[in-house]
């Protein structure tokens, strides 16, 4: 599996601090990650440990997420409605989970932080998502095998993992 980000993410500050969480699960997770800069912003992306590749947003919502059942049922909203809103894309800030068939199983449905919202979102966010995870313990995602759980399994029902 793969770690996706949709960059990039509108604050610079959430920008780069979710390339620092994408090398930190690369390299203490081996977790493999990339980059689809849907809309690039700020600098140069320099040393990532992954693909960093520059499609345009019509292109990754073709092929990620329209009419994406996987996703569909992973995540509360369609996803025309979480990331097509009012008729125009709206991706980049955000990370997807692709399996190995290329298909995106899970992805965050708001840039940032869930305190830049409202309460109660923590489970849609970027930011939330990505440092869940990279503080391990996570009870979101098998750091394993990257596959998404629901938080109150004591192995991975992929991997067999055995969740610390
Ligand atoms: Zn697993």
């Amino acid at each position: 599996m793969i770690l996706r980000y949709y960059a990039d993410a509108e604050i610079p500050e959430w920008h780069d601090r979710t390339l620092r969480l994408l090398r930190t699960l690369h390299d203490e997770h081996g977790i493999t990650v990339e980059i689809d800069r849907v809309d690039e912003q700020h600098g140069p992306i320099t040393d990532f440990p992954g693909e960093v590749r520059y499609p345009t947003p019509e292109d990754v919502y073709e092929r990620d997420l329209k009419r994406n059942r996987e996703l569909n049922q992973a995540i509360d909203q369609t996803p025309s409605e979480a990331f097509k809103r009012y008729g125009k894309l709206d991706i980049a800030g955000n990370i997807a989970v692709v399996d190995d068939e290329g298909t995106v199983r899970w992805a965050s449905t708001l840039p940032g932080y869930a305190d830049g919202y409202r309460p109660g979102v923590e489970s849609r966010t970027a930011m939330d998502f990505l440092e869940d995870i990279a503080a391990s313990p996570s009870n979101r995602l098998c750091v394993e095998c990257l596959s998404l759980l629901d938080g109150d399994e004591n192995f991975c029902p992929n991997c067999g993992y055995e969740v610390p």
